[in-house]
């Protein structure tokens, strides 16, 4: 693993970074990118600080000197094998406990996980999840569009799925519409428009969804945000699970058995994906 520090040093990985009063550690509180290094390059780095800032300001904390985060991601980026997919993180966090408002930055980068490549060679299967969420109703408290740290949530929502036989989950809310997954974006083509779940309902707004919106708006092949039920999803010509590391990965089964394959669907959203992530 690579570590650089919010100074851009590179720090031994073996050695620890963060005190044991970190606010990040004791409450998950502060906010992550994951970001794709792809042949020695961290893409779509634009958009990654930019929610991270996003999702600062939704945390009330201290702006982060974006200067200084891009820096520590070139530095993160030239120290990596560029022959290996990296997992570029930029980890945020209110700082110590004991030394208020002097927030914590560090960048990592490890191996993207094996379960990435599988998921965009072979797809996916996915388990409906209820999220008591109303769509309607803003609950900045939720800190829905922010990248915040505390994950513990998701990551229990994914050994849920894997519980069940899945290997991943689709949230769906009170009001019945589509949300995310715990670690990606839902994007569905329903009569030739790629459709993605209005990023105001209480989702994380993704940068590899809006990297494909761009490409697909420049190809021609329309684009829209609307609310999704799952049985626009199990009807559409395909569905597709959008995330930084994964890119996209298709949907292949939504809970029983619900085969979603439509071989000659005219938009092929991993390629669109592959071309906004070559050029990002
Ligand atoms: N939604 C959630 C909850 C996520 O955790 C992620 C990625 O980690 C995404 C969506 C996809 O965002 P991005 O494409 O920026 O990686």
């Amino acid at each position: 693993m690579i570590v650089v520090d919010g100074d851009g040093l590179l720090r031994d990985a073996d050695s620890p970074l963060v005190f044991p009063d970190d606010l990040g550690v004791l409450h998950g509180d502060g906010v992550f990118e994951t970001v794709l290094v792809r042949d020695g390059r961290a893409r779509l780095v634009d958009a990654h600080v930019a929610r991270l800032v996003d999702g600062a300001a939704r945390l009330d904390l201290p702006e982060p000197d974006i200067e200084a985060l891009r820096r520590a991601v070139v530095v993160a980026q030239e120290a990596w094998d560029e022959s290996i997919d990296g997992a570029l993180r930029i980890v945020y966090t209110r700082g110590r406990e004991s030394e208020p408002s002097t927030p914590t930055a560090f960048v990592t980068v490890s191996p993207v996980p094996e379960r990435a490549a599988s998921a965009r060679r072979d797809g996916v299967s996915v388990t409906l999840l209820a999220r008591a969420h109303d769509p309607d109703v803003a609950a900045p408290w939720e800190l829905s569009g922010a990248k915040a740290l505390s994950y513990a949530r998701n990551t229990a929502a994914l050994r849920h799925a894997r519980s069940r036989g899945f290997d991943d989950a689709i949230y769906v809310s009170s009001a019945g519409s589509v949300l995310e997954s715990p670690r990606a974006n839902v994007v569905a083509v329903i009569d030739g428009r790629l459709t993605a779940t209005p990023p105001g309902d209480g989702i994380l707004a993704g940068t590899t969804q809006a990297a494909l919106f761009d490409v697909a708006d420049r190809h021609g092949i329309r684009v829209q945000h609307r609310r999704m039920t799952p049985d626009d999803l199990i009807r559409a010509d395909s569905v597709w699970l959008l995330s930084s590391l994964t890119l996209a990965a298709r949907v292949r089964r939504i809970d029983d058995c619900v085969p979603i394959e439509r071989p000659n669907c005219a938009v092929d959203v991993a390629e669109l994906v592959n071309e906004a992530i070559a050029a990002g």
